[in-house]
């Protein structure tokens, strides 16, 4: 076969049998959203990560607007988050009414950058949301310092870091512990482990999971599982205004599986993601993500940095043309239409700042990002054949 007519895709969720099975058997019980296997899916979770909690709802961006809420984000706060993240993560705090005030990130890891958060806190600001971007583990001790000396509570956008993990008093713990006060996970196929759409909540905080439970399906007072199995009638009420944020049991059954996979899953990108450092090291101008020590991530995406001259546009279609799909690196929502008006700020109060004709002067390394990266395949199924002829494209393509 020619190289030429390869077809390699940007990312692939690895699933088989076993989710086909685990979709039959919630089908074939009957009880096919909100029930037992939505229970089972939430306990082996939190087991996995270690949290004593975990809520599962129907994708991460609602997990994200839940999880504010619950720390008690109300319309006109300021919420301190990045811009450079996939636009669902400053979507979730003007869920709220709230507005995201957007701090810049290091250009080595592509997460906030934590030096810039004390700067921007003010009496507005209501809570920190973090994003382990591309599942790279933010700097939590640091960010965790400032929050607490300003009393702030901290939110997880783990969407992309589930099997991610960060070195914590001398051990290895995964993120969603949680380190903050609530994390939140996406299985979107696009992430690691997926459910077709779904999404997970952890925390340690009883009261707060109490809340999750109820919000995620319209307030009710007593869940469908106690209804049914109630040997007395039950009326069920809704002292408070909740949402339609359910996860379905098919979905579940096909997570737990997922789950099982997960460590294979992350070995395995792992083990790629170092065979293309190795691999990319000696091309020219071409800067490699780095990890901390503190840091192993599950290389939910792998990011290289063009060398200075070579065009983001052009070096994407050189590949794609030879049979290999890319993406350009993480987005910018304070750049996108939906953003134009006055929902956001980036805390200055200078002149210099264009922030609201979608470029902002503080926000330089995320636009830096944006135009200059580029996301490479990487998923389980990827042979190392597949990842040489990869890099030969891209050797070429930056040579342009
Ligand atoms: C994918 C993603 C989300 C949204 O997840 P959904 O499950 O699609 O709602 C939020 N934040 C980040 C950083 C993401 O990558």
């Amino acid at each position: 076969m020619s190289e030429k007519i390869q077809s390699i895709p940007i990312a692939k969720p690895w699933m088989g049998e076993s989710e086909a099975e685990a979709a039959r058997r919630a089908i074939m019980s009957g009880w096919v959203t909100q029930g037992p296997e939505v229970s089972a899916f939430e306990q082996d979770f939190a087991a996995y990560v270690g949290a004593k909690y975990a809520c599962a709802v129907s994708n991460c961006t609602t997990a994200l607007h839940l999880a504010l809420l619950a720390v008690g984000v109300q319309p006109g706060d300021e919420v301190i988050t990045v811009s450079h993240s996939y636009i669902a993560t400053a979507n979730s705090i003007r869920y709220c009414g709230a507005i995201p005030l957007f701090v810049d990130i290091e250009p080595q890891t592509y997460n906030i950058n934590p030096m810039l958060i004390e700067d921007v806190i003010s009496e507005r600001t209501r809570a920190i949301l973090i994003v382990h971007q591309m599942g790279m583990p933010c700097d939590l001790k640091a960010i965790l310092d400032i929050a607490r000396s300003h009393n702030l509570p901290v939110i997880e956008d783990a969407a992309c870091a589930i099997g991610s993990e960060i070195l914590w008093d001398g051990q290895w713990e995964k993120i969603g512990k949680p380190h903050g006060d609530i994390a939140c996970f996406s299985f979107h196929p696009r992430k690691v482990i997926t459910t077709g759409d779904g999404g997970m909540l952890t925390t340690n905080n009883p009261e707060w999971d109490k809340q999750f439970r109820l919000w995620r399906q319209h307030g009710m007072s007593v869940p469908d599982t106690v209804r049914h199995g109630a040997k007395q009638v039950i009326f069920e009420s809704y002292p408070m205004l909740g949402y339609n944020y359910r996860m379905t049991d098919i979905q579940a059954a096909v997570g737990r599986e997922q789950l099982k996979r997960l460590p294979e899953i992350v070995e395995r990108r792992r083990y790629l993601a170092q065979r293309y450092q190795e691999m990319l090291a000696d091309v020219p101008g071409l800067k490699l993500p780095t990890e901390p020590a503190w840091a192993k991530s599950n290389w939910q995406s792998y990011c290289v940095r063009l060398p200075q001259k070579s065009d983001q546009r052009q070096v994407m279609q050189t590949m794609l043309d030879a049979g290999i799909s890319t993406r350009r690196g993480i987005m910018c929502a304070h750049r996108e239409v939906a953003y134009e008006q006055e929902t956001w700020s980036c805390g200055s109060e200078k002149e210099t700042c264009h922030c609201r004709k979608g470029t902002c002067d503080r926000l330089c390394e995320s636009e830096q990002a944006q135009d200059h990266t580029v996301l490479l395949p990487l998923f389980h199924q990827m042979t190392q054949q597949q990842q040489d002829y990869v890099v030969k494209v891209l050797k070429t393509a930056c040579q342009v």
